[in-house]
């Protein structure tokens, strides 16, 4: 038991001893008198409290509140060791592929892959390869034989489209840059063909308009000032 009685006098106390690491709690109590006319600590009492300050009983010894915590750590780490070990046997084993099924699927990657081109002939894809092996082959292992001695995925057609995509890319540029150098060309014919016509500020004076006014219009793109011009020449013709 690691309930001791302190003798002395004064208020009655008792020491509870953990019995794991002998840390020592001392506790007021009542104490009685035995059968045997000895005076002993109330040991209900003592449980009581020291239960509330965290200590517990365990198959009568006493755990003070940090061993209590380690041995009920251990215990759910126990626990929870036994449950992943449960987990594991209940998963079915991954199907492996038998040493046929690796040289079948050799055979066909030798036929279906462009070992120089790092990447499958035609439209072949691990997919195409595993149904052409059959017999339960799964693309998955396919695609682990093919990338330890063959090399990446892809194939022809992913190439096609690829270069396709970069084509139409290039295509487009080029279209957007002739495009906007002809808008280029026509702001600059407006801009001479205004110029000639005495500029923008002799058409403001003209027609009586302020000259901020236009400058207020003028963005920053090149040529809308001359359009703002070429827009009023327009309507005194
Ligand atoms: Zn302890």
């Amino acid at each position: 038991m690691g309930i001791k009685a302190i003798d002395g006098k004064g208020v009655n106390r008792a020491a509870v001893i953990c019995d794991i690491c002998m840390r020592r709690e001392v506790v007021t109590c009542d104490y009685h008198r035995s059968k045997s006319q000895e005076w002993t600590p109330n040991e209900g009492q003592i449980r009581r409290k020291i239960t509330a300050q965290g200590w517990s009983e365990v198959k009568g010894a006493h755990h003070c509140p940090a061993c209590e915590a380690k041995r009920k750590a251990v215990n759910s780490a126990k626990r929870e060791a036994k449950v992943a070990e449960t987990k594991t046997a209940s998963v079915p084993a991954i199907r492996r592929p038998t040493p046929e099924q690796e040289v079948d699927i050799i055979v066909a990657l030798s036929s279906a892959y462009d070992r120089k081109a790092k990447r499958y002939t035609g439209q072949e894809t691990d997919a195409t390869v595993a149904e052409a092996v059959g017999g339960g082959c799964m693309p998955g292992w396919v695609a682990e034989i093919r990338a330890a001695k063959f090399g990446p995925a892809g194939n022809e057609e992913a190439e096609a489209i690829r270069s396709e995509i970069k084509r139409i890319g290039d295509e487009t540029g080029k279209a957007l840059a002739a495009l906007t150098a002809r808008l280029d060309a026509l702001y600059r014919a407006e801009d001479k063909r205004v110029r000639s016509q005495g500029g923008p500020g002799a058409l403001a004076g003209a027609t009586g308009a302020q000259p901020g006014r236009i400058s207020r219009l003028e963005p920053s793109r090149h040529g809308i000032h001359a359009r703002a011009g070429y827009e009023q020449a327009a309507q005194i013709e």
